[in-house]
């Protein structure tokens, strides 16, 4: 066994006395920052263990960093990536690697000067066809009015052999998606679909709406509880969809 070797089972036996320690303690662990701490709370029903004090990554962007870890980052191959409406605190995950061209856009690009952003409405791609092996859009299609315009555009502009991983919040409890365009008031928003800024709430058909134009594999379901599961019938089962498109 060599020097590095040794180095190596040291560290590795440091990491695991590290996890067991912090863990007894309560500590959460953040692997943007790769380190533990408190996490804060967050929400407008506040769950705890929520947000890391550091970089503020919530519940979902560290189980997306998992999901891209398996199904992104485990290749080396060049790729290109769409990210629509970035995640702060992901896109530097993603300009990082050396591989994949990354490509961010939002309707307000200026929100994000640390990165070349590109000003784009996801209904209305300036891209051409077939021109992304990803795309990422993460808690985006909940926002869109025009649901059919924006998949048609994501579906446009991946390749054949590309995969788009969205995820969205899905009531599993019901079996239809509640939209009425009648509904327009950030209250009544609020009421209805759970956000001020949401203009539906999906139930177990949110496949079905994605099988009109991909190949739909879901991922994996809860990735968080809900402290009061009653406060809101919206917020109860709410899961995180994820859609995969595969070559046909
Ligand atoms: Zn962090």
């Amino acid at each position: 066994m060599t020097w590095f070797h040794v180095q190596n089972k040291m560290s590795d036996f440091i990491r695991k006395i590290k996890r067991v320690i912090n863990t007894a303690l309560g500590r959460d662990y953040c692997p943007f920052c790769d380190c533990w701490s408190s996490f804060r709370p967050f929400g407008l029903v506040p769950r705890g263990h929520a947000q890391c004090p550091y970089c503020g990554s919530l519940e979902r962007h560290r189980f997306l960093l998992n999901v891209y870890q398996k199904h992104i980052f485990s290749s080396s191959a060049s790729c290109r990536l769409l990210h629509t409406a970035p995640e702060e605190v992901l896109v530097p995950v993603f300009v990082q690697k050396e591989n994949i061209e990354y490509v961010p856009v939002d309707l307000m690009p200026e929100l994000f000067p640390f990165v070349p952003c590109v000003r784009a409405d996801v209904t209305e791609l300036p891209f051409e066809d077939a021109s992304f092996d990803w795309i990422i859009s993460n808690h985006v299609l909940e926002h869109i009015e025009d649901e059919e315009k924006c998949l048609a555009e994501i579906s446009r502009v991946l390749k054949p052999s590309g995969s788009a991983l969205l995820t969205f919040p899905v009531n599993w409890e019901a079996e239809e998606t509640f939209e009425d365009p009648a509904i327009q008031s950030p209250e009544e928003r609020l009421k209805f679909y759970g956000q001020e800024d949401h203009v539906r709430a999906y139930g177990k058909d949110a496949v079905k709406r994605l099988e009109r134009f991909f190949d739909v594999k879901l991922l994996t379901g809860r990735y968080f509880k809900w402290p009061n599961p009653l406060k809101s019938i919206i917020y109860d089962a709410i899961k995180c969809l994820n859609l995969f498109r595969r070559e046909r």
